[in-house]
């Protein structure tokens, strides 16, 4: 009888976990760590309600919770410094198409050109990125929706709510987030991955971004070496990466 008993309760502590597990993956989908408040939350802030078990096990999210000041049409994500079309001086799109949100899918790009350190020489390279996708693409505006700067910053393209131009196929129902350079050789910089990484959190947090999105790299959709084999390598190990063709 006693036998059982421990074997019946190894079971349900087996459940306990399995369904702890599978309950805390809203909070993993954002980059967030579950954990009881009293253990406090360094560098980011508990968000209610994607936690499995009692009430003050809640989700620690780096960069903070909702709300807080954005600009434009990227809307309000505290915790990442985005610097607005006014901001880098975009040109003007040439036409506009909308498509709804939240999407399933996110694709990470690189723009193969220039590496960017500072606000001054991102929004510079932002701009060129846009010129060429303009000039020689032919492109309405600058194709990504978001592009991500060697400072840390993140430079809103097409917003969340607009169509892009990045990943054929996918474009309709797809945020792109584009490092600034080439990353085949070399990495992207601290600063810039975690920016991109609370961008994404940020995205889910504002209904932009569905909890089960699939995050893939740009060569997974088409013939391209795209984000670069370094920049690849990095987002194989983030959240919501998947494997194989997109
Ligand atoms: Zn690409």
């Amino acid at each position: 009888m006693e036998k059982f008993g421990e074997g019946l309760c190894a079971l349900l502590l087996l459940l306990y976990f399995a369904h702890v597990a599978r309950c805390d993956s809203r909070c993993i989908a954002q980059f967030g760590t579950c954990k009881y408040k009293s253990s406090g939350c360094p560098g980011g802030s508990f968000t209610r309600g994607l936690c499995n078990g009692p009430y003050d096990r809640q989700c620690c999210v780096p960069g903070g919770g909702s709300g807080g000041s954005g600009s434009g049409s990227a809307g309000s994500c505290s915790g990442v410094s985005i610097v607005s079309r006014a901001g880098w001086r975009a040109r003007s799109p040439k036409s506009t198409s909308y498509m709804s949100t939240p999407v399933s899918l996110v694709f990470i790009h690189h723009t193969a050109g220039s590496t960017c350190s500072s606000s001054s020489s991102c929004a510079r390279v932002a701009r060129e990125t846009q010129n060429f996708h303009m000039n020689s693409r032919g492109y309405s505006d600058v194709g990504y929706n978001f592009l991500v700067g060697g400072d840390g910053k993140i430079y809103e393209g097409r917003g969340w709510n607009r169509v892009g131009a990045h990943t054929l196929g996918f474009n309709s129902r797809a945020i792109a987030i584009s490092f600034m350079g080439n990353f085949m050789k070399q990495s992207p910089t601290s600063s810039a991955i975690n920016a991109a990484k609370n961008l994404i959190a940020c995205g889910v947090r504002e209904g932009k971004i569905r909890s089960s999105y699939k995050l893939y790299g740009h060569r997974q959709a088409g013939s391209t070496s795209c984000p670069g084999d370094r920049l690849y390598r990095i987002i194989q190990s983030w959240p919501r990466y998947t494997s194989g063709r997109a």
